[in-house]
């Protein structure tokens, strides 16, 4: 059968240049990079190639990147370093409703010790209000982390503005750019960006590796005590097929970022404008302009995005869903219900995300069987097409939640 692979916000398939080198580092090149001889030096030389190429990607210096496990890591570390190393300073951080768990739990772990967190709420569209971060800085606001690009509906944030903010007040700005690295132009300089978050399998490097961007002179916490290595702040022997693979990532993003934008925003639009055209009865969630090039996220309106996406599976389609009915977690996605969709729309949330390997002729196999699927679906649904009590009626197999 057909497989079209449409979940690149989940993870990207490795470039074939990348799995080549890490290959490479996981055979030939095995030394340590703290050892003094000549495998160690070699290696080493290439961690730091790496680091110059991740640094280039998003205009920051080489010795500001920090490897790590990838942007869970990351996350936690800016949170939590920044909020231990500061807290004579103050204990309140701003945040929005919308950011990845690895933002919303950690803060939820800094709250019981101790730290006072805002939530900021979204639009319609996603998108924080600058205002709204105005408003909330006190006295004690010691960090602000917004994220800079959805990773379910894709709307990108003013991070320009936030950054200007926190730069005004003398507050450290952390942003979750897992969505956007690679994808989307990024200078740490230009958004007054003081934390940046980027994961390697987001940008078609490998799984498990990471990097912590941390401005020049920001005062925060090593991540974890042991040897000396990421400049004593994150100790433990390097990752060094990963390390390696994501800088040549890196490199591969930034040499082809135009051309790359260019194909997925003409995907997306063609598979928006079709989806649209198709099926009656959806909703485009996220911002209209401001969002990623490869993201599209419907609701479709009395089916559930559960069924949609295992309709999907059996003809060969990956994509994924804001609800998760079958999946352990009855509550539909914090994010969309953030943006004000009932518990019933956000239920019929399916999610495309296209990447640099998709064709026009997998988007045009998508339009063929997804509005079949949809209706089918539809003339199936307790809650029927047509019924006039959608926003009340409860999700068929979750009551509701
Ligand atoms: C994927 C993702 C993460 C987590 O990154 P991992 O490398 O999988 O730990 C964090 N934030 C956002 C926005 C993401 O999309």
């Amino acid at each position: 059968m057909k497989r079209v692979y449409f979940d690149h916000s989940a993870t990207t398939p490795v470039d074939s240049e990348v799995a080549k080198l890490v290959l490479e580092y996981m055979t030939d090149k095995f030394g340590n990079p703290s050892s003094i001889h000549s495998f160690g030096r070699e290696v080493r030389k290439s961690v730091e190639e790496a680091r110059d190429k991740v640094a280039a990607l998003i205009g920051a210096q080489a010795k500001e990147i920090f490897f790590t496990s990838g942007g869970t890591e990351a996350d936690n570390w800016a949170l939590k370093g920044i909020a231990a190393a500061n807290r004579k300073k103050g204990n309140h951080i701003i945040t929005s409703s919308i950011e990845h768990h690895a933002i919303l739990h950690t803060c939820e772990y800094l709250e019981k010790q101790g730290f006072s967190v805002t939530y900021l709420p979204v639009d319609e569209n996603a998108r924080v209000n600058v205002e709204d971060v105005k408003k909330e800085i006190t006295d004690q606001t010691i960090l602000i982390s917004v994220m800079f690009a959805n990773n379910e509906v894709g709307t990108i944030q003013p991070i320009k503005e936030i950054g200007k903010i926190a730069k005004e007040k003398g507050i450290y700005f952390h942003t979750d750019a897992v969505q956007a690295v690679g994808h989307y132009p990024i200078d740490v300089n230009e958004y007054n960006i003081d934390l940046l978050t980027l994961a390697g399998h987001k940008f078609y490097g490998p799984k498990g590796v990471g990097a912590l961007y941390i401005r020049r002179g920001v005062k925060i916490n090593s991540f974890q005590q042991g040897g000396a290595q990421e400049r004593t702040m994150r100790a433990g022997t390097e990752n060094v097929p990963g390390i390696v693979g994501l800088g040549k990532a890196a490199e591969i993003a930034k040499l082809n970022m135009e051309k790359e934008i260019a194909h997925v925003k003409a995907l997306k639009d063609k598979l928006i404008k079709g989806i649209t055209e198709k099926i009656p009865d959806i909703k485009l969630n996220g911002h209209p302009e401001l969002r990623m090039p490869g993201n599209v996220n419907f609701s479709f309106l009395y089916v559930e995005g559960e069924s949609l996406l295992l309709n999907l599976d059996l003809k060969g389609i990956a994509a994924s869903s804001g609800s998760a009915c079958t999946s352990g977690s009855l509550d539909p996605s914090h994010v969309l219900l953030s943006m004000g969709l009932t518990h019933e729309v956000a239920h019929g949330s399916l999610r495309l995300s296209l990447g640099r390997g998709n064709t026009e002729e997998e988007i045009d196999y998508c339009l063929e069987v997804l509005p079949e699927i949809v209706a089918r679906l539809r003339s199936m649904s307790p809650l029927g097409a047509g019924s006039s009590t959608i926003e009340s009626n409860p999700c068929s197999s979750c009551g509701g939640h």
